[in-house]
This record gives C-alpha cells, sequence and structure tokens, in this order.
C-alpha cells in the first residue's frame, strides 16, 4: 500500500533518503522534508529534480519544524497524511519524534541511538535509558518503530543475524569493521555531524565481550584487518550504538565494533581533546559568553555534506563472523562496498551519507508493504534479514560475502536454507 513518507532532517543522510523515496515513490506516495532550516529542504527538492529522481507522479514538500516540539511535530505528520517517519535529524531529536509517531500513530524510524546532550557514551545497554522504556507504548498503539537502520547501526544488525542463521549453528564472535578508504581532500573533517561523531570516541569505549560488558579507552585496542577492495587496514576498537542491541537479542559471547582511522584523524582529535574542546560541557570565555566547546569546533569544520564532490576512494563495513558449523571452525565476512564518487554521481552525496540513507529507505519501503510492519519497537537484527537485504541489493546497496568458498554477492534467499530461524520475523511471532 502507498504510504506518504515525512523525513525529519535535511543535512547528508536525509538527503540521500530524499532521493531514494522519489526513486520508489509508486511505494511511497508523497514526500515530505521538515527540518530546522527551510533552505535545506528545498535544496534537497532541487536536487531531487535536477537529478530527476522522482520515479512517478506525487507531492514532494519542505516545511520548517522545530523536531523537539512534539505539539508541531503531531501536527505535520496529521496534516501531511504521513505514515511513515523516517527521523533523520540529529540524534537529541529521537524520543520527540517517537512520541509524536506513537501519538499520531506513524511508523517511527530512524538511525542512531538517541542522545542527551548534557552525557556522552552512556552506560550499556544504552537503549534501555531511553528508547526502550517506549516499547509497551509502540506495542499498544501498535506502532512499528525499527531503530537505528542506517549502515552501522541497521546493515551490520541484519548481517551479524543472517550469519547467524545461513552458515552457523553456533557463533562465537561478532567483529563489526567499519573502514572508509576515501579521501575527502581536506586538512580535516568528519563524515557526519561532527558534533555526533566526537561524542562516540570521547569516554569509555564499551564492548560486549565473554557475555559481559568491558570497559577500554579510546584508541587503546587495535587491529590489522585484511578486506575486499581497502586492503589492509587497523582499525581501533570503538564504542557503537549496533553493540547495546545485539548483545542481547543474539546470545552472542563477543561483540566488537572496529573503526578505521588514520594517523591525522587520531592527531588531530588527540589535540582538541586534549585541550578540552571536544567537551559537551559549557564553558565561559572572558566576555561572559557561555558556549559549548565541541559545539564550536563542529561550526568552524566543514559541513560533511560539502565534502561529497571532491570525494574519492571506497568504504567497506562489515561483520566478521567466527564460530562452528556441524562441528567445524568456520569463519564469514558478510560486507558491503561503497564508492563516494558514484553515490556522488546518483544522488549528489559521499558514501557515509549513502550507506546510512539507502537502508533506512528500505525499511520504509518493507514496513509500506506490510513484510517490516510489525506494530511494535524493534532492533534490526529481530527482524527477517533476508527481504532487508534483497532489496537493498535493488536500489543501490549490494551485499557480498566472504568464506572459504570464495567472494560472491550476497542472494539472501539462495544463501539462507529454507528453515533458516528466521524464516518468520522474531517480532512478528510475539505480536
Ligand atoms: P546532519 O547534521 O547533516 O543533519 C542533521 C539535520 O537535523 C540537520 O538538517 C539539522 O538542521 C536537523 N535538525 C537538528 N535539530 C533539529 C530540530 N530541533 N528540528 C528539526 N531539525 C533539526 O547529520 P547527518 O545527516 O549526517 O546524520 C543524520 C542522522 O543519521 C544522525 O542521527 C546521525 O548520527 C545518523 N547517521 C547514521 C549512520 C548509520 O550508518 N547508522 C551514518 C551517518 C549518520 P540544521 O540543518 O538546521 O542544522
Amino acid at each position: 500500500m502507498k504510504r506518504n513518507v515525512l523525513i525529519i532532517g535535511a543535512g547528508g543522510v536525509a538527503h540521500v533518503a530524499a532521493h531514494k523515496c522519489a526513486q520508489n515513490n509508486i511505494l511511497l506516495g508523497d514526500i515530505h522534508i521538515a527540518s530546522r532550516t527551510l533552505s535545506k529542504c528545498h535544496a534537497i527538492i532541487a536536487s531531487i529534480k535536477a537529478k530527476g529522481s522522482q520515479r512517478g507522479p506525487g507531492l514532494l514538500k519542505a516545511h520548517e519544524l522545530d523536531a523537539m516540539d512534539v505539539a508541531a511535530t503531531k501536527a505535520l505528520i496529521r496534516s501531511t497524511g504521513a505514515q511513515i517517519v523516517i527521523n533523520v535529524g540529529s540524534p537529541f531529536l529521537n524520543m520527540s519524534v517517537m512520541t509524536a509517531c506513537i501519538e499520531t500513530g506513524a511508523a517511527y524510524l530512524d538511525t542512531a541511538i538517541h542522545e542527551d546532550p548534557s552525557q556522552v557514551c552512556e552506560a550499556p545497554p544504552w537503549y534501555g535509558n531511553y528508547e526502550w522504556k517506549r516499547r509497551d507504548a509502540c506495542l499498544k498503539a501498535g506502532v512499528t518503530a525499527i531503530l537505528g537502520v542506517g549502515f552501522d547501526p541497521g546493515v551490520v544488525n541484519a548481517y551479524g543475524r543472517f550469519a547467524m542463521d545461513a552458515y552457523f549453528d553456533k557463533v562465537d564472535s561478532i567483529d563489526i569493521i567499519d573502514i572508509n578508504a576515501g579521501n575527502h581532500n581536506r586538512y580535516f573533517a568528519t563524515n557526519f555531524d561532527p558534533e555526533i561523531n566526537f561524542r562516540e570516541f570521547t569516554s569509555t569505549v564499551w564492548s560486549w565481550e565473554d557475555s559481559q560488558w568491558k570497559a577500554n579507552a579510546m584508541f587503546e585496542r587495535k587491529h590489522d584487518w585484511d578486506l575486499p577492495v581497502v586492503g589492509k587496514r587497523t582499525a581501533y576498537l570503538t564504542g557503537h550504538d549496533e553493540l547495546h542491541s545485539m548483545s542481547k537479542n543474539l546470545g552472542v559471547p563477543n561483540i566488537r565494533f572496529w573503526m578505521g582511522f588514520g594517523e591525522h584523524y587520531i592527531n588531530v582529535f588527540n589535540v582538541l581533546n586534549n585541550l578540552g574542546l571536544l567537551s559537551e560541557k559549557p564553558v565561559r570565555t572572558a566576555e561572559g559568553l557561555e558556549v559549548v566547546p565541541l559545539k564550536v569546533v563542529k561550526a568552524v569544520l566543514p559541513d560533511p555534506s560539502s565534502l561529497a564532490p571532491t570525494y574519492t576512494g571506497k568504504t567497506c563495513i562489515g561483520d566478521l563472523v567466527k564460530g562452528t558449523k556441524n562441528g567445524q571452525p568456520r569463519e564469514v565476512f558478510v560486507y558491503n562496498v561503497c564508492d563516494h564518487k558514484e553515490s556522488y554521481k546518483e544522488v549528489g552525496s559521499q558514501a557515509i551519507s549513502y550507506t546510512a540513507g539507502v537502508p533506512v529507505v528500505a525499511a520504509a519501503m518493507l514496513i509500506a508493504d506490510g513484510v517490516w510492519d510489525v506494530g511494535q519497537m524493534v532492533n534490526v537484527e529481530e527482524l527477517d534479514p533476508k527481504p532487508f537485504i534483497g532489496l537493498m541489493n535493488r536500489i543501490g546497496l549490494v551485499s557480498r560475502v566472504r568464506d572459504a568458498a570464495g567472494e560472491r554477492v550476497l542472494d539472501p534467499y539462495a544463501e539462507a536454507p529454507a528453515k533458516s530461524r528466521s524464516s518468520t520475523p522474531v517480532a512478528e511471532t510475539t505480536r
């Protein structure tokens, strides 16, 4: 059934999501883009028109919205007839937007865990502090809420679940590895909102090891990986959203997240951090001005979406899964490779925004056609990953697998045995 979509936020990920919704508006209906800065919504619509992304007739409309204002968000959901809300604004907005969805009955999607401006790297499981507290409310209202459905979190949750179902009897470890081997040709920039990017790294690194939470410091543990396309890369143990749900939902004793950083990023990060310029706590200048150092750093760094035109190179993000099958040890890497230049050619964005924007639209399409419309709150690994991986293969993000049999495109229906555990969505069985 055709369902109108309201996209909240008008940054890099929203830009891709809007293009992908337009390319698939036969299923998704009218597309509304609402954000704090109206001109950014208009710019996205102009880009969709310039690229000819819109497939069928339908409304494309920009709205000014402060999404912290629940009443205004509810009013906009009602006036646009939106049945699916794609929240790709800042993660500070999650709980307000979710409340508006629960109270209007619209499905809710996001791509990052909720953040409280005054806290960083919250105690695990972080979802328990915010989103999961609204699980009963979603169930009672019959509202589908799919949390963290970008690439990581999102696709990597589905990869973990898929690998468990398709290739293993028992899984010992999932190492999620995120390498951006691209070059943006600037002195220093982050690939998404600098404030959110730095907040991920300024406190405790939480990992799931031996079935318990383990604390490390940032850049304390590193590992060299040899990955398809991007080759040998060093990645550092990092705390990340998906660990907070996969640890609870998959029953795997070791789940870690590794992110690739170059020496230059680490040097700049350490200088900023040691000077206190990455602090989320306000300071007062000699002139009596109260400022949050991290917000000042954000204000002087390049806007991540401005990196796209000159970005070259590729990303490789995936799950290295180890365990046993029929008593024999087994190792499988499920992954995607995305090209910055190709992403720019198609929708005018760099690959980090592209890899987050495509999955959230795939999820919206699966809600629209009923497959993932589960009427409750779920994290991605609780859903059947096959339709999701299959749909992304068709709309722009092709998944691949590397194992003892070699490297190949991942056709989820061909690879997974018919009676795999996820042939029925977990969430549906508990509905
Ligand atoms: P941007 O900073 O580029 O965009 C965020 C947008 O939210 C901006 O347009 C901003 O408005 C808008 N916004 C902020 N506050 C409000 C408000 N109160 N009301 C309405 N709009 C508001 O971020 P990205 O596009 O890079 O990222 C979007 C989300 O996706 C983030 O949550 C990020 O963490 C997540 N992400 C997830 C990834 C994944 O793989 N899972 C990867 C990359 C990002 P303004 O323009 O006025 O500042």
